[in-house]
């Protein structure tokens, strides 16, 4: 490491919050699958800044776009409309088929939102104030207090304690486990189709079908976040259509914006007209020019570039290849997760393996201490995968 780079280093840890446990790079710029540190170190990306840039660095059209915006306009308030967010919410709502959207900078504020649109509907119903929802164990919501108290995670709740109240832990894909949670006051249930943080899971078929009746004959809100497994991550634009289950609220973010922060909670038509209303929720950023244009680009080139057809293509050469590792090493466990969101499960910590691959030139990240989760660039191609196999195989010992 050159001692420019260890100066960055050491200023970065003088001033910011010891939030992360940081690998001790500093990264530059990108380009495609490709990023580099600030000494010209060539690093091949599986992580994507977290399931983020899925249509891959300096994309000429997409910086075109924001490039082009900057110079209109980048802000203005939403009391007033502006042309980038209806045309993204447009497009956002063919995408997802969902029928209503409120624009949010980050995930965890589009779970808010999802969480105050589920409890004012249930309000408007009973008039009563104690309503309950049921989220999963090893689920991942966000940071923010509404979004932590769903957060399935204890560690990470505890030492914030008390949280908003009124929520319920079910297990995923136990449908008994889900049953013995609802009561009177049940007003919805929360939860990602596939498990991201919490550890690759995919929910089964069968389960989600069993909470959707479940939920239809309630009338509870089923509420999907799609934060890191929506954006074309399964093959699919949004993981409910792969399963052909339908949400009442879906969640998004992560790759919505591919790098400009914006999130976005949807709704059916029914769930619109019965519960946020004028001065119930509101952002100041929240769907900006700026950040609309992202989104707007984004959605655009996700259909001009064929993006779900391409992950359709090579997310099973993915998970060919890392089942080829699984069966070489001892130690890897398993092999889980759903088109370009993979992961390695490993009979030990991962934090070596990941620190040796990013010496080689890799970029790998761990979901929990025993996983290594794979989330690359949506555009990442087969000659791309067979990189980062051979590296990760001289990486496991
Ligand atoms: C990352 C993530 C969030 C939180 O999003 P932020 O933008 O970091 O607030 C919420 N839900 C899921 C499933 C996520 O993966």
């Amino acid at each position: 490491m050159s001692e420019t780079m260890k100066a960055y280093i050491e200023e970065a840890e003088n001033a910011l919050l010891h939030t992360y446990n940081r690998y001790q790079i500093v990264l530059e710029k990108g380009n495609g699958v490709y990023l580099y540190d600030t000494d010209g170190k060539k690093y091949l990306d599986f992580v994507a800044g977290i399931a983020v840039f899925a249509l891959g660095y300096n994309n000429k059209e997409y910086n075109d776009a924001l490039k082009g915006q900057i110079d209109k306009l980048i802000h203005t308030s939403n009391y007033y409309y502006n042309v980038p967010a209806i045309e993204a919410a447009k497009k956002i709502k063919k995408a997802s088929g969902m029928d209503r959207v409120f624009f949010t900078n980050s995930g965890a504020e589009a779970n808010e939102g999802a969480i105050k649109a589920a409890r004012k509907y249930a309000y408007l119903k009973d008039g009563t104030t104690d309503h309950e929802i049921i989220a999963m164990n090893h689920s991942f919501h966000g940071r923010t207090m509404g979004a932590l108290s769903v957060t399935g995670n204890v560690k990470y709740r505890e030492p914030f304690e008390p949280m908003i109240g009124h929520i319920k832990f079910a297990d995923l894909n136990d449908f008994d486990s889900v049953l013995a949670q609802v009561t009177d006051k049940t007003c919805a249930i929360m939860l990602e189709p596939v498990q991201g943080e919490g550890g690759l899971f995919p929910a089964t078929e069968d389960f989600l079908k069993k909470v959707r009746a479940l939920c239809d004959e309630k009338d509870l809100l089923l509420i999907f976040d799609e934060v890191q497994c929506g954006m074309g991550r399964t093959g699919y634009m949004f993981a409910w259509q792969r399963y052909g289950i339908k949400p009442d609220i879906m969640t998004t973010a992560k790759a919505l914006g591919c790098g400009v922060p914006m999130g976005a909670f949807l709704m059916t038509e029914r769930v619109g007209q019965h519960s946020l209303t004028a001065g119930d929720h509101g952002t100041t950023y929240g769907g900006n020019p700026l950040a609309a244009a992202a989104a707007e680009k984004v959605l655009d080139l996700f259909e001009k570039d064929h993006i779900i057809e391409h992950v359709r293509e090579v997310a099973p050469y993915l998970e060919k290849r890392l089942e080829e590792l699984a069966a070489k090493h001892e130690d890897i466990l398993e092999r889980r997760g759903c088109g370009l969101m993979q992961g390695l499960v490993f009979a030990h910590p991962v934090a070596e393996i990941i620190n040796r691959a990013l010496e080689k030139g890799l970029i790998l990240i761990n979901a929990g201490a025993d996983i290594i989760r794979f989330v690359p660039p949506l555009i990442i191609t087969k000659e791309n995968i067979d990189e980062m196999v051979t590296i990760l195989d001289a990486c496991i010992r």
